[in-house]
């Protein structure tokens, strides 16, 4: 009654475009990385996100599991 179920996204989708609206700024050196984005790997439950500073190539990492949000 109160939404659609259409037109939802899942949970795997608000979490990357989460992640695509921010925090692509490296935070060792500074730089926004503003063309790249975090790339993700489902494994099971959980989704692993790796973003890799083009600029000084810190690579950076989180996992989350699904079903926790
Ligand atoms: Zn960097």
């Amino acid at each position: 009654m109160s939404r659609s179920r259409n037109g939802g996204l899942t949970p795997f989708e608000r979490l990357r475009s989460r992640f695509e609206e921010q925090d692509l700024v490296c935070p060792k050196c500074g730089y926004d990385d503003d063309d790249g984005k975090w790339l993700a790997e489902t494994t099971g439950n959980r989704i692993q996100y790796r973003h890799l500073c083009p600029s000084c190539g810190h690579v950076r990492r989180r996992t989350y599991r699904l079903g926790e949000e």
